[in-house]
């Protein structure tokens, strides 16, 4: 707001930017103490095949509800957690739950679980991967970690180095958010990588932008070639997921086949009496 006064204009902060601002301050605040006070949560968005309809994963997506702020999401809060460090904390909260909560879906569904870029530079990580597995029980190459992208707009020896060594542990990788970030293409042949995941961006502009097949198309391509696995993410229509099939994308995640859910709903709303019998 700009005020008149005594002719000198004085430029006040935008209150909308004031409010933002007190409230990233009570997120950080309130972070600290998130954790052994049990406000973290994390749901699980199915994967699927879109040839059949089959569960092939879930994605673990956290969930903060605070006494004080109230609901806050991860686009709220994991930046302001990667800035004070405590996303390292989160992550080892994150990937003990994760790994445990796997145990109740069939081996043959996979748990994806998102990594930081901060938490790839720390040398912990990997034992945390370790010990979450080893805690859990549950087997290495049932546990996908999900990096965005943007995690490569500064090549570094070390993030790679940590993608291997969890490779060879048996952990696969997957690229998030793949097409909107900074990532160069010669960077793709050097990174383990299994899985693609489209952003959702390019589902949703399909039907509407002539160029988003092109791109969905070239992409497809490019993942064939490279013998790496495409997810697209934001199927939000039959529409949408009709489009990508006759692209040969076969491997969705969005609201059209389920929201971020709870393990027990997972169970119920796309497991067969018998496959929830086998997973306890
Ligand atoms: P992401 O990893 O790309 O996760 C997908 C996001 O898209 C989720 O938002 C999900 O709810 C949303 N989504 C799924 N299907 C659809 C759809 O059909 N349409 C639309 N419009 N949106 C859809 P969410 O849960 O708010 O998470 C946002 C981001 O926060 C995630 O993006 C991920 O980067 C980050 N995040 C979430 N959980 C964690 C975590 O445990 N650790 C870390 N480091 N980051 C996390
Ligand atoms: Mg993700
Ligand atoms: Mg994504
Ligand atoms: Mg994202």
């Amino acid at each position: 707001e700009a005020q008149q006064l005594g002719g000198t204009r004085i430029q006040c902060h935008e209150p909308e930017q004031v409010s933002r601002k007190i409230r990233a301050r009570a997120i950080e605040r309130a972070m600290w103490t998130a954790i052994e006070q049990e406000e973290f949560n994390l749901v699980y968005q199915p994967q699927v095949s879109m040839i059949d309809g089959r569960l092939i994963g879930v994605e673990a997506l956290l969930r903060w509800t605070s006494p004080t702020i109230g609901k806050v999401f991860p686009d709220q809060f994991i930046e302001i957690a990667e800035s004070n460090g405590f996303i390292q904390e989160i992550g080892r909260w994150v990937l003990k739950k994760a790994t445990r909560d796997a145990l109740h879906l069939p081996s043959d569904v996979e748990m994806a679980v998102n990594v930081s870029a901060l938490q790839m530079l720390d040398a912990d990580l990997i034992g945390d991967v370790q010990a979450s597995l080893r805690e859990s029980g549950l087997s290495a190459d049932r546990l996908c970690l999900e990096l965005t992208e943007s995690v490569f707009m500064t090549p570094s020896h070390c993030v790679v180095e940590t993608m291997r060594d969890l490779e060879m542990l048996g952990v696969s990788w997957a690229l998030d958010d793949f097409g909107t970030g900074y990532s160069s293409l010669a960077y793709l042949s050097t990174l383990p990588l299994r899985k693609l995941k489209l952003d959702k961006c390019f589902t949703q502009a399909l039907g509407e932008d002539a160029h988003a097949l092109t791109i969905v198309r070239s992409v497809v391509k490019l993942c064939e070639g490279m013998s790496i696995e495409l997810l697209c993410e934001g199927v939000e229509t039959e529409e949408h997921a009709q489009l990508l099939l006759a692209e040969r994308c076969t491997e969705a995640q969005g609201y059209y086949y389920g929201k971020p859910q709870s393990i027990d709903d997972i169970r119920r709303n796309f497991l067969s009496a018998r496959q929830a019998l086998n997973a306890v």
